[in-house]
């Protein structure tokens, strides 16, 4: 049995075909037939440019949620037609950094990472299933649940920061992950102030509770920033756009004694420039975060599960598979978040 999906030939030909199996699982595997798939930043940067971690041509999404279509003997706990969500990736649990505890930097968590979710079924792999795989409470939509790999990766990213202590915040870069850290940072009690681009995302911004909006210039954001905290600056930037340019900013942006996260992924080959001055003698802290653990997963699962965060505010619209292409182009027109794409 054949099934539709989107392959990535090369960057900016993406094929919706027919032509690959239905996949059967294997020994500790689960096959899911995904019910609604999120677009994402890395999937559009991806299809525009090519991915050092994705060789081609390629089966391409990762956000996803659906119900079980078929499951190996040995796996327990799960059932035919049950609702799911899960992430694309999990650690070995056996080399160097998952066993001091490091699970995001496993060895080979990006040679097993599964990608296909534009596609009407996916095959999860028995890491997966073992660690990040979850059933999907009723409380949630399919379009919701398959926010859990998203919010991981931010949840990952204020967790880096849990010995810091900080209640103002700048977060850089209004595409979904700038929003989801707002709503995150909101549900804490903090202060946060976003500097983002585009008329629709900042209005979005300001109605998931920034403090504070702004356009991400950085002619005007160091000055803006110091307007927006009576002179005092901010405790955090969050760099959320993975834009050279920005990422050589932040420093100048933070409060003596700040915190820089360092969260969005630059251009492979990218070199950036800070002044050491600033990092020495007002002692700026700056810290990377890379993809999540199964802590963090589980994390992200509790937190979407109590619905205490409204993610579906993010999901500007619908396509069917077969109108991909259409979304992507609506993402780089900047006419929309993140969008669902329906099998
Ligand atoms: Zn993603
Ligand atoms: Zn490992």
């Amino acid at each position: 049995m054949r099934m539709k999906s989107a392959i990535l030939i090369n960057p900016g030909l993406l094929e919706i075909n027919s032509k690959s199996d239905i996949p059967e699982p294997g020994p500790g595997e689960v096959v899911v037939k995904v019910r609604a798939a999120l677009t994402c930043g890395t999937d559009l940067k991806a299809y525009l440019r090519g991915h050092p971690k994705i060789p081609l041509p390629s089966p391409l999404g990762h956000e996803f949620a659906g119900d079980i279509h078929s499951l190996a003997d040995d796996v327990r706990g799960f059932s035919k037609g049950e609702p799911v969500m899960a992430v694309h990736s999990a650690p070995c649990g056996e080399c160097s950094f998952c066993t001091r505890g490091l699970e995001n930097l496993c060895k080979s968590l990006m040679d097993e990472k599964v990608l296909g979710a534009y596609a009407q079924y996916i095959k999860l792999p028995a890491r997966i299933v073992k660690q990040n795989l979850y059933k999907k409470p009723d409380v949630l939509s399919y379009k919701e649940a398959a926010m859990l790999e998203p919010l991981a990766c931010v949840v990952h990213g204020l967790n880096v920061l849990k010995d810091i202590s900080y209640e103002t915040v700048l977060i850089i870069g209004a595409g979904p992950v700038g929003l989801l850290f707002l709503m995150l940072l909101k549900m804490r009690g903090k202060r946060v102030i976003v500097a983002g681009r585009g008329e629709l995302r900042l209005a979005m911004a300001r109605e998931l509770g920034a403090d504070a909006v702004m356009d991400a210039s950085l002619d005007t954001m160091a000055w803006s920033t110091m307007e927006a905290t009576d002179g005092l600056g901010v405790d955090l930037v969050i760099e959320a756009t993975g834009k050279r340019e920005v990422w050589e900013a932040t420093p100048g942006l933070v409060r003596p004694g700040g915190t820089v996260l360092l969260f969005g992924g630059t251009a492979p080959g990218e070199s950036v420039c800070f002044d050491p001055a600033r990092l020495h003698y007002d002692e700026i802290k700056l810290y990377g975060a890379f993809h999540f653990t199964p802590a963090d997963v589980r994390e992200a699962y509790v937190i979407l599960s109590g619905g205490k965060l409204d993610v579906k505010k993010l999901i500007t619209g619908e396509y069917p598979l077969d109108r991909l292409m259409e979304s992507f182009d609506e993402l780089i027109a900047g006419r929309g978040i993140k969008f669902a794409i329906i099998p």
